[in-house]
């Protein structure tokens, strides 16, 4: 494992880079079959698709920006960014739900079905093979560069393998049994895919709003370790807080009242290095140095 963080976040930028070309890739294939031979399954699945393009272009994003600008990450950017993408899956839900009702109207009310082409199934098997790939890449990246961004991309792209045999089996079986409602289960099924994805944006956005953002495992980890590189120093609170895909910490450090000033200025400086060396995503670093009251002393 590479601890140097820059070189981390390189890997972990060519493997966004790789996901989300992947990503676009075949959702653009995904298209150009449904335009060919249609299908509502095939176009649920190219809504859930749409989502997860923009939730791996910002992550690509916000890594490029993260490699740039070292340590001091842009906040507007990322308040930007949390904007677009909330914008654009809008936009993609609010089409999908004009879609579903006029297919609902049209189609399934009337007993007939929309998946009438084996040929619809090739889209969802491009979109599967397309994430086998992305899947791929990016658990090697994760075993080489152990960022935990990775680790929830190639979850993610695991689970969207899950949905892409679904769709595929759905699209077969409609066109074998020309059941209308064998169509619609596959649809809901593909929903909850949509819903996956959307939950899994929406808990970043509302942690990052109510402050309950806080990783507590990675506190402790970090309280620990700072406890255990420092002896004449008091750790007093370490907080790891998740912003997008990205930490801020918060240290809270207590030291003898005498010491010098210019020894706080190198400790603080160590202190900000130790926790950097963590984890590859902690970009900003709050150290807090306050002079050990009575009590408190060891
Ligand atoms: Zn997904």
């Amino acid at each position: 494992m590479s601890t140097n963080v820059v070189d981390r976040l390189r890997g972990a930028y060519r493997g966004f880079m790789y996901s989300a070309l992947f990503s676009a890739l075949g959702l653009i294939l995904e298209v150009v079959v449904f335009l060919l031979w249609g299908s509502i399954i095939l176009f649920t699945d190219i809504i859930h698709w749409t989502v997860d393009t923009v939730l791996e272009i910002f992550g690509f994003v916000a890594i490029y920006y993260a490699i740039r600008v070292g340590r001091r990450f842009p906040w507007g950017v990322l308040v930007l960014e949390g904007a677009v993408m909330l914008l654009s899956i809008t936009m993609a839900i609010g089409i999908y739900m004009v879609s579903f009702a006029s297919y609902m109207v049209t189609e399934y009310t009337a007993g007939s079905v929309t998946t009438n082409n084996i040929l619809s199934a090739s889209g969802t098997i491009l979109g599967g093979l397309f994430t086998l790939l992305a899947f791929i890449v990016q658990k090697k990246n994760y075993e080489k560069f152990e960022l935990e961004v990775l680790k929830i991309d190639y979850t993610h792209a695991l689970i969207d393998l899950i949905a892409a045999i679904v769709s595929t089996a759905g699209i077969i079986a409609v066109y074998f049994t020309r059941s209308s409602n064998i169509e619609i289960l596959f649809v809901f099924i593909s929903m909850t895919f949509i819903i996956h994805s959307l939950i899994e944006i929406m808990r970043d956005v509302v942690k990052t709003i109510t402050g309950t953002n806080i990783d507590h495992e990675l506190s402790i980890k970090l309280y620990k370790k700072l406890i255990g590189e420092y002896s004449n120093i008091v750790v007093d609170d370490v907080v790891a807080r998740k912003i997008g895909s990205f930490y801020t910490v918060e240290a809270k450090i207590g030291v003898e009242p005498n010491t010098k000033i210019s020894t706080v200025h190198r400790l603080r400086k160590k202190i900000i290095k130790s926790i950097i060396e963590e984890s590859g995503l902690i970009y900003h670093v709050e150290v807090r140095i306050y002079p050990i009251p009575a009590r408190k002393r060891k």
